[in-house]
C-alpha cells in the first residue's frame, strides 16, 4: 500500500491538525506492514506556496530561511510522534520534484491554454473565488488579480471523473464526502487557472516550462509530489504496479485531491490514486485551530508535556470518522489516565505481579484467547475508522480486567490460578500485538513486561497525568 499525507504549507509550524493526519497515516502504515504487505508511507512539505513568501515578508526573513526552519519542525514530528514514514519530500529541495512537475505539465500540454483572467484570490486558500469573503474563513481581504495565466481544461474530464468516483475505482471516503465531490463535479466543471505571474509570486516557485514569466500554480506543484517523490524504480513499483494508493487529506482540500489531481493524471495519461480518505478538522477549546488562526497548538510541546502515548491515544480514540473534534488538555489527560494508566497499565501490572507472587514469576501455559479483536481492528481500518479500531483494541483491555474480577486468581487453588494467569498473560501479549500500530512505544513496553518464560515486577507502564 502506498500511503501519503497531504504536504502542508510551511508558513508556520505544525499544529495538532497536522499531527492527526500524520498519526492516522502512521497507523495504516504500521497495520499493513505487520500484515506482511509492502508499504510505502510518504509525507513532506509544500515549500513553494505564495503563503510562505508572504509569511517570510511579514517576519522580515528570507523565504528560504523561513521555509527551512518550518519544514524542519514538520520533519521533527517523526521523533516526537513516533512516526514511521519512509520518505519526506520537500518540494523546494527534492532533486526530482521540479523535473517531475515539468514532465506532468508537458504531458498535459494538449489541455493547457493561456487566457486573461480577473478574479478574487485568497492567499490563505491559494485559490480564486467568485466573490468574497473567503468561504473558508480567512480574514485577509481577497486580492483582486488581473493577469494572463495558463488554464487547464478541467471541463473536459467531468464525465470521466463522475464515472471513476461512482464506480469506486477512485474511492472517496466517507460517503458524505464522496457525495459532496460528486455534486460538485455534476454541477459542471470550469477550466482552472494553473499558473501565476512570476512577479506576483515574487519569483518563488517552479517556472512554467517555456514561459518563465509564469510560475506553476502551487497546487499543481504540490499535488505532483505524490509521484515526483518517487524515483524511476519507485514510480514503477508504487505508482504503476501498486494496487492500493491512498491519499489521506483534510476536508478542506478534497476538491484538489478528488477532482483536480485525477484530472491532471487523466490528461497526462498516468495512473490514478485508488482512494482518498478524508478527515474532518480539530478545534481547540472550541476555536478553529490552524496556523493562520493564531490558535495553534504545538504537537511537539504536547508530547513533551504528556508523552507520545497520551497524544496519539487521544487523536485515535477520540476523533470521530465524521464530524469535528474539540481538543483540550483536560480531555487528553482524562482519556490517558482512564485508559492508559488505569485500564491498560493496571492490567499489565496486576497480571505480572500475580505471576510473580503466586507462580514465582513462571509463566504458565497459554489458555484460551479471551477475545478475537484482530479482525474487527482490520475491518475498522479498512473502513478508515480509527476510533472504532481503537475501541476494538480496548475491548481486549476491558475483557481482561473483567476476567481478573471474575476469576479472582488470588482466591483460586494452584491449578485454577495457573489457568487464569495463563489466559491473562496471553491476553496481555495479544494486546501488545494489537496496540502496536496505535501506540508503538507502549506496545513494546507491554510486550517486554509480559514476554519471556519468567516475569518480574514491572515498573509502572504509564505515568498518571492528572494532578491530585
Ligand atoms: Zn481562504
Amino acid at each position: 500500500m502506498y500511503i501519503t499525507t497531504t504536504i502542508p504549507y510551511v508558513n508556520a509550524r505544525p499544529h495538532l491538525g497536522h499531527a492527526l493526519e500524520l498519526v492516522q497515516a502512521d497507523v495504516l502504515a504500521r497495520h499493513h506492514r505487520r500484515r506482511g504487505e509492502p508499504v510505502r508511507f510518504q509525507t513532506g512539505t509544500d515549500d513553494n506556496s505564495l503563503k510562505n513568501v508572504l509569511a517570510a515578508e511579514a517576519a522580515g526573513v528570507e523565504v528560504r530561511e523561513l521555509v527551512d526552519r518550518n519544514a524542519a519542525a514538520f520533519e521533527g514530528l517523526r521523533g516526537a510522534l513516533d512516526l514511521s514514514f519512509d520518505s519526506f519530500i520537500r518540494t523546494s529541495t527534492h532533486p526530482g520534484h521540479r523535473a517531475g512537475v515539468e514532465r506532468i505539465w508537458r504531458a498535459t500540454a494538449h489541455d493547457l491554454y493561456t487566457r486573461h483572467y480577473e478574479g478574487l484570490y485568497c492567499v490563505g486558500c491559494e485559490q480564486f473565488y467568485p466573490e468574497g469573503p473567503c468561504p473558508d474563513g480567512h480574514e485577509a481581504p481577497l486580492q483582486q488579480v488581473s493577469e494572463t495565466n495558463w488554464f487547464f481544461r478541467l471541463s473536459r474530464y467531468q464525465d470521466e471523473l463522475l464515472d471513476l468516483i461512482r464506480s469506486g475505482r477512485l474511492r472517496v471516503e466517507p460517503a458524505a464526502r464522496r457525495n459532496e465531490v460528486l455534486a460538485f463535479v455534476a454541477a459542471g466543471l470550469d477550466d482552472i487557472s494553473v499558473s501565476r505571474s512570476a512577479a506576483r509570486a515574487r519569483g518563488w516557485g517552479i517556472p512554467v516550462p517555456g514561459d518563465p514569466a509564469q510560475v506553476v500554480y502551487v497546487w499543481w506543484d504540490a499535488l505532483a509530489n505524490y509521484v515526483t517523490a518517487l524515483d524511476d524504480a519507485g514510480y514503477e513499483r508504487w505508482w504503476v504496479r501498486e494496487p492500493r494508493k491512498v491519499h489521506l487529506v483534510g476536508k478542506g482540500v478534497i476538491r484538489f485531491h478528488a477532482v483536480y489531481w485525477p484530472a491532471m493524471l487523466l490528461s497526462a495519461g498516468l495512473p490514478l490514486p485508488t482512494a482518498i480518505f478524508v478527515h474532518d478538522y480539530l478545534t481547540a477549546g472550541g476555536r478553529k485551530i490552524s496556523k493562520s488562526s493564531g490558535n495553534a497548538a504545538d504537537p511537539a510541546a504536547l508530547v513533551h508535556a504528556y508523552g507520545v502515548d497520551a497524544v496519539r491515544w487521544w487523536l485515535l480514540r477520540e476523533v470521530p470518522r465524521v464530524g469535528d473534534a474539540d481538543f483540550t488538555d483536560a480531555r487528553l489527560v482524562a482519556r490517558a489516565d482512564e485508559d492508559l494508566a488505569n485500564g491498560l497499565g493496571n492490567l499489565v501490572s496486576r497480571v505480572a505481579v500475580m505471576v510473580c507472587r503466586f507462580l514465582d514469576g513462571h509463566v504458565p501455559p497459554a489458555g484460551e484467547p479471551l477475545a478475537e479483536v484482530s479482525r474487527e481492528v482490520h475491518e475498522a481500518l479498512e473502513d478508515v475508522d480509527f476510533r472504532r479500531a481503537a475501541r476494538a483494541v480496548w475491548q481486549l483491555v476491558e475483557g481482561a480486567n473483567a476476567y481478573v474480577e471474575r476469576t479472582r486468581p488470588w482466591q483460586q487453588d494452584t491449578a485454577g490460578r495457573e489457568k487464569s494467569l495463563g489466559t491473562l498473560v496471553g491476553a496481555c501479549r495479544e494486546l501488545a500485538v494489537q496496540l502496536e500500530p496505535f501506540l508503538p512505544g507502549a506496545a513494546a513496553r507491554v510486550a517486554a513486561a509480559v514476554g519471556g518464560d519468567r516475569l518480574s515486577r514491572p515498573e509502572p507502564l504509564f505515568p498518571r497525568l492528572s494532578r491530585p
